[in-house]
Formats: structure tokens, sequence, C-alpha cells
């Protein structure tokens, strides 16, 4: 088995990264790397949104390989968007290998509901890459969110039928 690898553009905690190299082994069962990788200078940026284009970002993504790679996520400090949507908390290939979450809007003074909310958005875009699509099971991790309080609502574990697609893309890699 290879490799979740993860990364970080833009100011992200080291505290973050540990945490959600942590949430990412106990929930996927792979171990986790933390790799540092150039950001090309406002790649993505539009400067009529102030937001960064998600799908530019997993592009740039897609050019990047790591030694027995599995995924690639990037946790990043801006604000994205995608077309059609006036922000979007992550993106993913779905079925694919690259995924990246923002923390903009999840941030709060409160650290531990702050790192809780990163984690269940990382778990939801990695479930994108392994194949899963949106679950109506409202406390389920691969259900939309489209608010914070979406986000808050959802756990950050996957209900028994996700758990049970989740497990078998798992075992194509081991
Ligand atoms: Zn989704
Ligand atoms: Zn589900």
């Amino acid at each position: 088995m290879g490799y979740i690898y993860t990364t970080s553009f833009g100011k992200v905690e080291e505290r973050l990264l540990l945490g959600t190299a942590g949430n990412i082994k106990e929930v996927f069962g792979i171990e986790v790397r933390i790799s540092s990788v150039p950001f090309p200078p406002r790649l993505g940026f539009d400067p009529s949104r102030e937001q960064y284009h998600a799908g530019t970002l997993l592009g740039y993504l897609s050019t990047l390989d790591f030694p027995d790679l599995i995924k690639l996520l990037a946790l990043v400090e801006f604000d994205l968007y995608e077309k059609g949507l006036n922000f979007v908390f992550g993106e993913a290939q779905l079925g694919g290998r690259n995924a990246v979450v923002s923390v903009f809007r999840l941030r709060t003074e409160n650290e531990r509901l702050f790192f809780e909310r990163t984690f269940k958005e990382v778990n939801h875009e990695l479930g994108h890459t392994f194949g899963l699509e949106h679950c109506p099971d409202p406390e389920c991790v691969m259900s939309f969110s489209n608010s914070l309080m979406e986000v808050d609502r959802k756990g950050r574990f996957f209900c028994r039928s996700c758990r049970e697609k989740l497990s078998s893309a798992l075992k194509s890699y081991s």
C-alpha cells in the first residue's frame, strides 16, 4: 500500500496538517506523508472575485508526483470557487487522484471546531477520489455541504453504505 500525500498552499498551521494526517490515517487506514510543494504565485486567482479557481489548483496537483502516491490532498488558506458557484469548501477528481480543501471559511476561534470542520471536508473530498458520490444521509461525511451549518451537522465518518463502497475501493490498493 502507498501513501496519501498532503501539502498546503498559503498559511496553514502545522498543527492542522498533523491533525489532518492523523484523521486520514484513522478514517482511511492509509499512511500519510506531509510534503511541501511550491505554489506558483496567484495560480488560478481571479482578481474580480478575489478567489482562486479550484479546478486550476487540481490541474496543478495533477502535474506533481511522489513515490508510492495514492492520493494527493492540498489544504489551502484562500477562498475557492468553481464555475456557477459562489464558493466551494473543496473539490476533488471523482475516482481520481487529487483533492483540494480550503480552510478559509472553516476558521473559527474554537480550534477544536475548526479542525473538526477541516477533517470533515478532507474526508469528503478524499471520499470523492475513491469514487464516492454525494450521500442523502445528512450525518454522513459524504453529504453535500453548502454552508457551515451543514458542515457542522454532519460527522467526519462515512455512513454504513458509503463505508462499504469505500472498503471495496480500498481493496484495489492493498
Ligand atoms: Zn462533494
Ligand atoms: Zn453516506
